[in-house]
């Protein structure tokens, strides 16, 4: 028994994978082909994927915002979540890598409920806002770059409708956060981006050492 967060040791991650990672074949495949084109890990890990598809499947939610797709894992695990008429918006600046996760949307039947809006995310946000989105979206995601995490929050606090549901990933970063020496930019970012939330009366906020840390953060 413990009555802090466990270490997972690869053995322990190993066996949580085992009797619970319910990952379909078009997930995997898409994950492999993604570290056979990039080398990247850029992906959320798939038990984050699972979780977030539980998360859309317990909130409902059928208006979702995405900033940072790549190609298509986390967008892929929420779209098949949803509802048949969901709509899902994708931000993201790269034709290259969205190019391989609208293969995969077809292939997963749910292309029909994503938008994907090509141009630096901050762009979109703005017209999205303009165009009188506010108070619509019923959860957004957060995985973009790093260096506009606070004004990612902002604006997404304001295309939340009140019980809306904020998820922001790396916020755990490796662990960097939390090394003095580290100044990258990125990094200051995400201590930045934490402080606020911390501080911040306008969400209830948990933040869930899963992948490398999810932020979880309630409209209030
Ligand atoms: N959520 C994805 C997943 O789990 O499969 C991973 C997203 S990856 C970590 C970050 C993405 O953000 C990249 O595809 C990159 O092209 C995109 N990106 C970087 N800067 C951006 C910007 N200013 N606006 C929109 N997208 C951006
Ligand atoms: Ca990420």
């Amino acid at each position: 028994m413990s009555n802090r967060t466990l270490t997972l040791t690869p053995p322990l991650y190993e066996y949580l994978c085992k009797v619970s990672l319910r990952e379909p074949k078009l997930f995997a495949r898409l994950r492999e082909e993604t570290l056979r084109d990039s080398g990247a890990t850029m992906q959320i890990s798939p038990e984050q994927g699972q979780f977030m598809g539980l998360l859309v499947e317990l909130t409902g939610a059928r208006n979702i915002l995405e900033i940072g797709t790549y190609t298509g894992y986390s967008s892929l695990c929420m779209a098949l979540a949803m509802p048949e008429d969901g709509r899902l918006v994708c931000c993201d600046i790269s034709e290259q890598w969205t190019g391989i996760a609208r293969r995969y949307w077809t292939e997963a039947g749910v292309e029909d409920r994503i938008r994907l809006h090509l141009a630096p995310a901050l762009e979109t946000l703005a017209k999205l806002l303009a165009q009188g989105s506010a108070a619509t979206f019923d959860m957004a995601f957060i995985d973009a770059d790093k260096e506009h995490y606070p004004e990612y929050y902002e604006a997404c606090l304001q295309l939340l409708r009140p019980g809306g549901l904020l998820l922001a990933d790396n916020t755990l970063w490796s662990g960097r956060v939390i090394d003095a020496a580290d100044a990258n930019a990125s990094t200051a970012a995400i201590r930045r981006f934490n402080l606020m939330l911390h501080d911040d009366a306008r969400i209830t906020l948990s933040l869930l050492p899963i992948g490398d840390g999810l932020t979880l953060a309630l409209k209030k």
